[in-house]
This record gives structure tokens, sequence and C-alpha cells, in this order.
């Protein structure tokens, strides 16, 4: 579904139909790899089977993709009347627009890492950039 093709409210209906995607994960922010206890950090979580890192306006998040077990087989919640505030707030931005997987989805994440070869491979980038930025500016 395109942003301009998004309803004003989401609705269970919806949900169902997108197949309840925000059950399916989640996310937490962490730091940004600028040590080497950061880097080490990240990938650790790489090496584990179902975590992802992805970096988003400039944030750096670790998702681990485990479905929710409060999900039902129909994509309804089992405990919806007590569901946690994450679930009660998720799905709108600061603007009360709908800002979820159907409004997104694919995101359009800054980086997005599966593995920790890929990560190593971005710093391995980082690093050689940093090199080319530091060699000083050859004289006549
Ligand atoms: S991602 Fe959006 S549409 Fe899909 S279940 Fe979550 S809130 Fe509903
Ligand atoms: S508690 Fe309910 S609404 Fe929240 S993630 Fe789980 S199934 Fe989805």
């Amino acid at each position: 579904m395109t942003t301009n093709t998004l309803p004003r409210k989401l609705t269970k209906e919806i949900c169902m139909e997108c197949g309840a995607k925000c059950c399916r994960n989640i996310a937490i922010e962490i730091e940004a790899p600028t040590t080497t206890e950061y880097k080490e950090y990240i990938r650790w979580y790489l090496a584990h089977k179902n975590v992802s890192v992805f970096v988003e306006e400039g944030d750096w998040y670790v998702e681990f993709h485990t479905d929710c077990r409060m999900r039902k087989e129909d994509n309804t919640c089992a405990i919806y009347e007590c569901r946690p505030q994450m679930c009660r707030e998720y799905g709108y931005d600061d603007d009360g627009d709908i800002n979820c997987f159907i409004s997104e989805y694919p995101f359009n994440y800054e980086h997005e890492f599966h593995s920790l070869e890929e990560f190593d491979r971005y710093l391995a980038e980082e690093a050689a950039k940093r090199r080319t930025r530091k060699k000083p500016a050859r004289s006549r």
C-alpha cells in the first residue's frame, strides 16, 4: 500500500489483512558503533539467527525477528484489552498519521545488516573512507 492510498485510521480489518507484521519483531535502540566495544556488541548480535541491525534517522537498532506469543492464528491479539503500551501507541507518528509497515514497508533504512559479515564489510568500508579523508592534500 502506498502513502497516498493510506486510510486515515487503522482498523482491525486492516491489521488482519497486513498479517500483523508489527507483532512479529522487537526493535531496541542501541549505541552506534563509535567504539570498539559497541562494534563488538553489534557483531555479537549479528552472529545470531533471526537478528538484524538497522539505522533509521541516524539511530541504531537491534531487531529480533520473533513472533509475539500473544498473536493469535487470525492475527488478532490474545490480550488486546491489556496489551503493552508500546502496542497501543504503535502505528501512528506524532502528527497522528499512519506510520507502520503498511505505510513504509519496505523501510528505507540508511543501513540494514542481516549478518556479521555484512557488518564487517561496512566497518571496512567506513575505515577506508576515513583513511582517504585523512590523506593530506598533495602540494605542488
Ligand atoms: S503493521 Fe500496521 S497495519 Fe500491520 S498490524 Fe501493525 S499496526 Fe496494523
Ligand atoms: S501483545 Fe498483542 S498487539 Fe502487542 S505485539 Fe503481541 S500480539 Fe501484537
